[in-house]
Protein backbone atom coordinates (compact mmCIF):
# COMPACT_ATOMS: atom_id res chain seq x y z
CA UNK A 1 0.00 0.00 0.00
CA UNK A 2 1.13 3.62 -0.94
CA UNK A 3 2.18 6.24 2.17
CA UNK A 4 0.03 8.77 3.02
CA UNK A 5 -3.77 6.92 3.69
CA UNK A 6 -4.19 8.34 6.83
CA UNK A 7 -6.09 10.94 6.23
CA UNK A 8 -9.30 12.90 8.32
CA UNK A 9 -12.10 14.10 6.94
CA UNK A 10 -10.23 17.66 7.75
CA UNK A 11 -7.67 16.81 5.46
CA UNK A 12 -4.80 15.95 7.99
CA UNK A 13 -2.39 13.58 7.05
CA UNK A 14 -1.42 11.73 10.44
CA UNK A 15 2.54 10.79 9.76
CA UNK A 16 3.49 10.54 13.95
CA UNK A 17 2.90 7.83 16.60
CA UNK A 18 3.90 8.48 19.69
CA UNK A 19 4.39 5.27 21.11
CA UNK A 20 4.39 5.28 25.33
CA UNK A 21 6.58 1.92 26.68
CA UNK A 22 5.10 2.29 29.99
CA UNK A 23 3.39 4.35 32.22
CA UNK A 24 6.21 4.41 35.05
CA UNK A 25 8.07 7.21 36.22
CA UNK A 26 11.34 7.31 38.81
CA UNK A 27 10.05 11.03 38.84
CA UNK A 28 6.30 12.75 40.49
CA UNK A 29 6.21 15.37 38.84
CA UNK A 30 3.03 17.52 39.87
CA UNK A 31 1.88 18.39 36.60
CA UNK A 32 1.76 15.05 35.45
CA UNK A 33 1.28 12.49 38.21
CA UNK A 34 0.87 12.00 42.19
CA UNK A 35 2.85 11.08 44.58
CA UNK A 36 0.86 7.77 45.08
CA UNK A 37 0.39 7.25 41.01
CA UNK A 38 -1.64 4.07 40.16
CA UNK A 39 0.19 2.45 37.16
CA UNK A 40 -0.88 -0.19 34.95
CA UNK A 41 -0.37 -4.04 35.34
CA UNK A 42 3.15 -4.66 33.62
CA UNK A 43 1.43 -7.79 32.33
CA UNK A 44 -1.03 -5.93 30.03
CA UNK A 45 2.15 -4.26 28.49
CA UNK A 46 2.18 -5.25 24.41
CA UNK A 47 5.32 -6.93 23.66
CA UNK A 48 7.74 -5.93 21.01
CA UNK A 49 6.69 -7.99 18.59
CA UNK A 50 3.66 -6.72 19.05
CA UNK A 51 4.28 -2.75 18.81
CA UNK A 52 6.26 -3.62 15.88
CA UNK A 53 3.39 -5.51 13.60
CA UNK A 54 1.20 -2.01 14.79
CA UNK A 55 4.22 0.12 13.63
CA UNK A 56 5.10 -1.57 11.03
CA UNK A 57 1.06 -1.45 9.54
CA UNK A 58 1.15 1.85 10.21
CA UNK A 59 4.19 3.06 8.27
CA UNK A 60 2.76 1.82 5.28
CA UNK A 61 -0.71 4.13 5.51
CA UNK A 62 1.81 6.87 6.10
CA UNK A 63 3.48 6.95 9.64
CA UNK A 64 7.09 8.43 9.17
CA UNK A 65 7.98 9.14 12.68
CA UNK A 66 7.45 7.34 15.79
CA UNK A 67 8.89 9.23 19.02
CA UNK A 68 8.86 6.47 22.15
CA UNK A 69 7.96 8.21 25.56
CA UNK A 70 6.30 7.40 28.69
CA UNK A 71 6.34 7.65 31.86
CA UNK A 72 9.69 7.03 31.69
CA UNK A 73 9.99 5.25 28.54
CA UNK A 74 13.95 4.19 29.83
CA UNK A 75 12.46 2.31 32.93
CA UNK A 76 10.92 -0.27 30.50
CA UNK A 77 13.03 -3.04 31.30
CA UNK A 78 13.04 -4.38 27.56
CA UNK A 79 13.50 -1.13 26.49
CA UNK A 80 16.93 -2.01 24.62
CA UNK A 81 14.87 -4.68 22.17
CA UNK A 82 12.17 -2.79 21.77
CA UNK A 83 13.76 0.24 20.11
CA UNK A 84 16.37 -2.29 18.28
CA UNK A 85 13.55 -4.28 16.95
CA UNK A 86 11.75 -1.02 15.61
CA UNK A 87 14.39 0.32 14.23
CA UNK A 88 15.00 -2.51 12.16
CA UNK A 89 11.56 -1.67 10.66
CA UNK A 90 13.23 1.63 8.58
CA UNK A 91 10.97 3.74 10.33
CA UNK A 92 12.44 7.34 8.76
CA UNK A 93 12.56 9.40 12.27
CA UNK A 94 12.69 7.74 15.44
CA UNK A 95 12.99 9.87 18.15
CA UNK A 96 13.36 9.88 22.26
CA UNK A 97 11.34 11.95 25.14
CA UNK A 98 12.89 11.47 28.58
CA UNK A 99 13.34 12.94 32.08
CA UNK A 100 17.27 12.28 31.21
CA UNK A 101 18.08 11.03 34.40
CA UNK A 102 19.05 6.85 33.29
CA UNK A 103 20.21 7.67 29.83
CA UNK A 104 23.69 7.18 29.90
CA UNK A 105 22.64 3.76 30.54
CA UNK A 106 21.67 3.64 26.56
CA UNK A 107 23.35 5.58 24.59
CA UNK A 108 24.80 2.86 22.96
CA UNK A 109 21.76 1.52 22.07
CA UNK A 110 20.14 4.86 20.64
CA UNK A 111 23.39 5.25 18.55
CA UNK A 112 23.01 1.83 17.03
CA UNK A 113 19.38 2.32 16.22
CA UNK A 114 19.98 5.46 14.87
CA UNK A 115 17.63 7.68 16.88
CA UNK A 116 18.43 11.23 15.96
CA UNK A 117 16.78 13.47 18.40
CA UNK A 118 16.15 13.31 22.37
CA UNK A 119 14.38 15.46 23.81
CA UNK A 120 14.97 16.16 27.47
CA UNK A 121 13.09 17.38 29.80
CA UNK A 122 14.26 19.79 32.21
CA UNK A 123 12.38 22.47 34.03
CA UNK A 124 15.05 23.77 36.35
CA UNK A 125 18.75 24.26 36.41
CA UNK A 126 18.27 23.88 40.80
CA UNK A 127 18.35 21.38 42.80
CA UNK A 128 15.58 22.46 45.61
CA UNK A 129 13.48 23.61 42.53
CA UNK A 130 13.96 19.92 40.79
CA UNK A 131 13.32 18.42 43.87
CA UNK A 132 10.05 20.84 44.71
CA UNK A 133 8.54 19.83 41.31
CA UNK A 134 9.29 16.03 40.43
CA UNK A 135 10.84 14.73 43.98
CA UNK A 136 13.86 13.83 41.94
CA UNK A 137 17.42 14.53 43.54
CA UNK A 138 19.34 13.91 40.26
CA UNK A 139 20.23 17.08 38.82
CA UNK A 140 23.97 16.94 38.18
CA UNK A 141 23.41 13.45 36.15
CA UNK A 142 20.76 15.13 33.88
CA UNK A 143 22.82 17.82 32.88
CA UNK A 144 25.93 15.47 32.39
CA UNK A 145 23.51 13.44 30.29
CA UNK A 146 22.43 16.33 28.18
CA UNK A 147 26.40 17.34 27.94
CA UNK A 148 27.30 13.90 26.69
CA UNK A 149 24.09 13.79 24.13
CA UNK A 150 25.24 16.57 22.56
CA UNK A 151 29.34 15.50 22.29
CA UNK A 152 27.99 12.05 20.85
CA UNK A 153 26.22 13.70 18.07
CA UNK A 154 22.47 13.69 18.75
CA UNK A 155 20.09 16.07 17.84
CA UNK A 156 18.79 17.53 21.79
CA UNK A 157 15.57 19.92 22.62
CA UNK A 158 15.14 20.52 25.79
CA UNK A 159 11.38 20.22 27.30
CA UNK A 160 10.93 23.44 29.73
CA UNK A 161 7.12 23.60 31.59
CA UNK A 162 6.84 27.11 32.61
CA UNK A 163 4.98 27.48 35.84
CA UNK A 164 4.11 30.90 37.33
CA UNK A 165 6.06 31.10 40.56
CA UNK A 166 7.68 27.82 40.79
CA UNK A 167 10.81 28.01 37.59
CA UNK A 168 9.26 31.53 35.35
CA UNK A 169 12.18 33.79 36.97
CA UNK A 170 14.55 30.87 35.62
CA UNK A 171 13.59 31.81 32.11
CA UNK A 172 16.96 33.77 31.58
CA UNK A 173 19.18 31.03 33.13
CA UNK A 174 17.32 28.36 31.19
CA UNK A 175 18.48 29.93 27.78
CA UNK A 176 21.73 30.54 28.77
CA UNK A 177 22.07 27.24 29.56
CA UNK A 178 20.95 25.86 26.50
CA UNK A 179 23.64 28.58 24.45
CA UNK A 180 25.87 26.98 26.49
CA UNK A 181 25.70 23.28 25.62
CA UNK A 182 24.36 24.33 21.89
CA UNK A 183 21.29 22.88 22.30
CA UNK A 184 17.20 23.93 21.60
CA UNK A 185 15.34 24.74 24.14
CA UNK A 186 11.50 24.59 24.06
CA UNK A 187 8.82 26.33 26.69
CA UNK A 188 5.61 24.42 26.95
CA UNK A 189 2.57 26.15 28.68
CA UNK A 190 0.93 23.74 31.39
CA UNK A 191 -1.60 22.04 29.78
CA UNK A 192 -5.02 21.04 32.14
CA UNK A 193 -4.34 17.30 31.90
CA UNK A 194 -5.36 14.75 34.91
CA UNK A 195 -3.41 15.48 37.51
CA UNK A 196 -2.12 18.72 36.74
CA UNK A 197 -5.63 20.57 36.79
CA UNK A 198 -5.34 21.65 40.23
CA UNK A 199 -2.38 23.69 39.21
CA UNK A 200 -3.65 25.19 36.57
CA UNK A 201 -5.31 28.51 37.44
CA UNK A 202 -2.24 29.40 39.87
CA UNK A 203 0.22 28.38 37.68
CA UNK A 204 -0.34 28.58 34.12
CA UNK A 205 2.00 31.38 32.32
CA UNK A 206 1.24 31.84 27.82
CA UNK A 207 4.08 31.50 26.30
CA UNK A 208 3.83 35.26 24.66
CA UNK A 209 4.28 36.59 27.98
CA UNK A 210 7.73 34.31 28.00
CA UNK A 211 8.22 35.88 24.80
CA UNK A 212 7.32 39.32 25.60
CA UNK A 213 10.30 39.09 28.82
CA UNK A 214 13.26 37.69 26.27
CA UNK A 215 12.47 40.74 23.82
CA UNK A 216 13.70 42.91 26.63
CA UNK A 217 17.01 40.84 26.77
CA UNK A 218 17.24 39.18 23.22
CA UNK A 219 16.27 40.13 19.46
CA UNK A 220 14.19 36.96 18.47
CA UNK A 221 14.01 36.09 14.78
CA UNK A 222 10.84 33.56 14.00
CA UNK A 223 12.06 30.33 12.52
CA UNK A 224 10.25 28.82 9.71
CA UNK A 225 8.83 25.12 10.73
CA UNK A 226 7.11 22.39 9.21
CA UNK A 227 3.30 22.78 9.28
CA UNK A 228 2.44 19.85 11.58
CA UNK A 229 5.13 20.83 14.35
CA UNK A 230 4.17 21.20 17.58
CA UNK A 231 5.95 23.88 18.73
CA UNK A 232 6.81 27.45 16.75
CA UNK A 233 10.69 28.77 17.00
CA UNK A 234 12.68 31.33 16.87
CA UNK A 235 16.75 31.90 16.80
CA UNK A 236 18.10 34.76 19.74
CA UNK A 237 20.81 37.44 18.47
CA UNK A 238 23.35 35.32 20.61
CA UNK A 239 22.27 32.10 17.99
CA UNK A 240 19.59 29.74 20.37
CA UNK A 241 16.85 28.18 19.14
CA UNK A 242 14.00 28.93 21.54
CA UNK A 243 10.79 26.87 20.75
CA UNK A 244 7.12 27.82 22.43
CA UNK A 245 4.60 24.63 23.17
CA UNK A 246 1.66 27.12 23.41
CA UNK A 247 -0.88 24.14 23.48
CA UNK A 248 -3.30 26.23 25.58
CA UNK A 249 -2.52 30.16 24.19
CA UNK A 250 -2.07 28.96 20.38
CA UNK A 251 -3.45 25.56 19.52
CA UNK A 252 -2.27 23.72 16.69
CA UNK A 253 -4.66 21.07 16.18
CA UNK A 254 -5.91 22.30 12.93
CA UNK A 255 -2.63 20.70 11.51
CA UNK A 256 -2.22 17.81 14.08
CA UNK A 257 -0.63 14.81 12.11
CA UNK A 258 0.10 13.01 15.54
CA UNK A 259 -1.50 9.70 17.32
CA UNK A 260 -0.67 8.20 20.26
CA UNK A 261 -0.69 4.16 21.12
CA UNK A 262 -0.39 3.30 25.31
CA UNK A 263 2.29 0.61 26.65
CA UNK A 264 -1.21 -1.68 26.40
CA UNK A 265 -1.86 -1.20 23.39
CA UNK A 266 -4.46 1.56 22.75
CA UNK A 267 -4.32 3.88 20.18
CA UNK A 268 -5.44 7.22 20.95
CA UNK A 269 -6.78 9.79 18.18
CA UNK A 270 -5.70 12.84 20.51
CA UNK A 271 -4.13 13.82 23.78
CA UNK A 272 -7.24 15.22 25.00
CA UNK A 273 -9.59 12.01 23.62
CA UNK A 274 -10.90 10.50 26.47
CA UNK A 275 -11.13 7.00 24.85
CA UNK A 276 -8.73 4.82 22.94
CA UNK A 277 -9.04 1.91 21.59
CA UNK A 278 -7.42 -1.39 22.07
CA UNK A 279 -5.32 -3.19 19.46
CA UNK A 280 -4.44 -5.99 21.98
CA UNK A 281 -5.17 -9.43 20.76
CA UNK A 282 -6.72 -7.95 17.48
CA UNK A 283 -6.07 -9.69 13.85
CA UNK A 284 -4.26 -7.69 11.18
CA UNK A 285 -7.59 -7.23 9.49
CA UNK A 286 -8.98 -5.70 12.96
CA UNK A 287 -6.80 -3.51 13.53
CA UNK A 288 -6.94 -1.99 9.85
CA UNK A 289 -10.52 -1.46 10.68
CA UNK A 290 -9.18 0.14 14.34
CA UNK A 291 -7.38 2.97 12.29
CA UNK A 292 -10.17 4.04 9.89
CA UNK A 293 -12.29 4.53 13.41
CA UNK A 294 -9.50 6.46 15.02
CA UNK A 295 -9.54 8.24 11.86
CA UNK A 296 -12.58 9.20 12.05
CA UNK A 297 -12.79 10.49 15.48
CA UNK A 298 -9.63 13.06 15.58
CA UNK A 299 -11.42 15.88 17.17
CA UNK A 300 -10.89 19.57 14.79
CA UNK A 301 -10.66 20.85 17.81
CA UNK A 302 -9.28 19.70 21.54
CA UNK A 303 -11.96 19.83 24.45
CA UNK A 304 -10.81 22.15 27.38
CA UNK A 305 -9.32 19.72 29.50
CA UNK A 306 -9.49 15.58 29.70
CA UNK A 307 -9.33 13.31 32.71
CA UNK A 308 -6.95 10.79 32.01
CA UNK A 309 -3.37 11.11 32.74
CA UNK A 310 -0.68 12.60 30.95
CA UNK A 311 1.74 9.40 32.37
CA UNK A 312 -0.68 7.00 31.25
CA UNK A 313 -1.29 8.40 28.04
CA UNK A 314 2.34 9.54 26.66
CA UNK A 315 3.24 12.58 26.52
N1 LIG B 1 9.06 11.07 31.24
C1 LIG B 1 9.42 11.68 30.02
C2 LIG B 1 9.67 13.16 30.19
O1 LIG B 1 9.32 13.70 31.23
O2 LIG B 1 10.23 13.74 29.27
C3 LIG B 1 8.43 11.45 28.90
C4 LIG B 1 6.98 11.53 29.23
S1 LIG B 1 6.41 13.14 29.74
C5 LIG B 1 4.70 12.82 30.01
C6 LIG B 1 6.51 14.02 28.21
C7 LIG B 1 6.47 15.52 28.30
O3 LIG B 1 5.20 15.91 28.77
C8 LIG B 1 7.49 16.13 29.26
O4 LIG B 1 8.26 17.10 28.58
C9 LIG B 1 6.64 16.76 30.33
O5 LIG B 1 7.24 17.91 30.85
C10 LIG B 1 5.36 17.06 29.57
N2 LIG B 1 4.20 17.21 30.42
C11 LIG B 1 3.71 16.34 31.33
N3 LIG B 1 2.60 16.84 31.91
C12 LIG B 1 2.39 18.05 31.36
C13 LIG B 1 1.40 19.07 31.54
N4 LIG B 1 0.41 18.93 32.40
N5 LIG B 1 1.49 20.18 30.78
C14 LIG B 1 2.48 20.33 29.89
N6 LIG B 1 3.43 19.43 29.66
C15 LIG B 1 3.39 18.29 30.39
FE1 LIG C 1 7.69 11.22 34.82
FE2 LIG C 1 7.85 12.61 32.59
FE3 LIG C 1 5.58 12.62 34.05
FE4 LIG C 1 7.72 13.84 34.99
S1 LIG C 1 6.60 14.38 33.12
S2 LIG C 1 6.39 12.43 36.14
S3 LIG C 1 9.36 12.60 34.25
S4 LIG C 1 6.44 10.90 32.99
FE1 LIG D 1 -3.50 17.01 18.13
FE2 LIG D 1 -5.29 16.54 20.04
FE3 LIG D 1 -2.97 17.78 20.62
FE4 LIG D 1 -4.92 19.02 19.21
S1 LIG D 1 -5.02 18.34 21.36
S2 LIG D 1 -2.72 19.01 18.75
S3 LIG D 1 -5.74 17.31 18.00
S4 LIG D 1 -3.21 15.65 19.90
Amino acid sequence: MAGGELVDRYGRNIRKLRLSLTDQCNFRCRYCMPTDAEFMDQKHYLDSQAYCEIIGELMDLGIDEVRITGGEPLLRKEFSTIVQDIAKLGIPKLSLTTNGSLLHHYFDTLKECHVQQINISLDTLRSPVLQAISYHRGLAQIVQNIQTAVQLGFAVKINTVVMSGINDAELFDLVEFAKAQQVTIRFLELMPIGYSRHLYARHFMPAQTLIDRLKAQYNLTPVLTEKDATAFYFRTNCGVQIGFIASESQPFCTNCSRWRLTADGKLFACLFEELGISLKGLTSAQRQNVYQQVLGIKPYRRSPTVNHLMYSIGG
